[in-house]
């Protein structure tokens, strides 16, 4: 069975280049994937798509037609599609013994697909079907501050405990800054802190109490190093969604079919 990864993160931290990345590199190694995008405003995809939102709902007429904003449509796009995601998940049951990974794209505005309706009636028909995998897209220069690292590390956590699947967290754009000083973080609030310095702000103080608070969930997490433009970091990307694949197994599977 394939597994498969759905790639989310905030707009601008670069879900769509590291999806042509990801998409580059397993023509490049002979692995099998099949390509979704559930972006439905995206004006031009820079990898080909065997599924695309598109082609089935247009974006744009949506907006008309139910005189929504940009948001709206979107939104009621992806509503419009989940409808129909049965077939999409039949279309890849049957391509299943052909594929090693499925790469699903979202749209751009995060809380369109992690907190709406449809993107958890989609999630959930992956997970109840194949090993489903979310990989969170941290966009790594604009994390170097510790509070912006924080909000991030949060919503990281939010979105674990909402689909209740293995996270990959992937600290993108390393062309640009390293994320080592992320992984020094998450290894010990001191350097955390440290960073914080003597900030005694109402906001600093919370950050430092949330820092302790996340020890628990860093020890936890897979987090790999990537950059969606060089190319950088995909082998241990791969193998940390190997190793949460497995994690499905062992833990969410069972846990699925308790709760069935
Ligand atoms: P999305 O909204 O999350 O889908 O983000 P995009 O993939 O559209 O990327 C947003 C911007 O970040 C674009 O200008 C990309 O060229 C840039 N970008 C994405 N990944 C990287 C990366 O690894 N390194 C650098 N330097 N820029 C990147
Ligand atoms: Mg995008």
């Amino acid at each position: 069975k394939p597994v498969i990864i759905i790639v989310v993160g905030m707009a601008g931290s670069g879900k769509t280049t590291f999806m042509n990345r990801l998409v580059c590199h397993t023509q490049a190694s002979n692995i099998r994937g099949y390509v979704m995008n559930l972006d439905p405003a995206v004006l031009t995809l820079p990898f080909g798509a065997n599924i695309d939102i598109r082609d089935t709902v247009k974006y744009k007429e949506v907006m008309k037609q139910f005189n929504l904003g940009p948001n709206g449509g979107i939104l009621t796009s992806l509503n419009l599609f989940a409808t129909k995601f049965d077939e999409v998940i039949s279309v890849i049951e049957k391509r299943a013994d052909q594929l090693d990974y499925v790469l699903v794209d979202t749209p751009g505005q995060i809380e369109i697909f992690t907190w709406s309706a449809s993107g958890a009636i989609i999630t959930e028909a992956f997970a109840s079907t194949f090993p489903t995998v979310v990989t969170y897209v941290v966009d790594t220069p604009r994390s170097a501050s510790p509070q912006t690292f924080m909000s991030n590390m949060l919503y990281a956590c939010s979105i674990l405990y909402k689909t209740r699947l293995p996270l990959v967290v992937a600290f993108n754009k390393t062309d640009v800054a390293q994320h080592q000083f992320a992984l020094e973080w998450m290894e010990d609030f001191e350097v955390f802190h440290a960073a914080l310095e003597s900030d005694h702000s109402y906001s600093s103080t919370l950050t430092r109490s949330l820092s302790l608070a996340l020890e628990e969930f860093y020890k936890n997490l897979r987090s790999v190093g990537v950059s969606a433009v060089s190319g950088a970091g995909m082998d241990a990307f791969f193998k940390a969604i190997e190793a949460s694949a497995e994690e499905y197994m062992d833990t969410y599977k069972a846990d699925l079919d308790k709760r069935r």
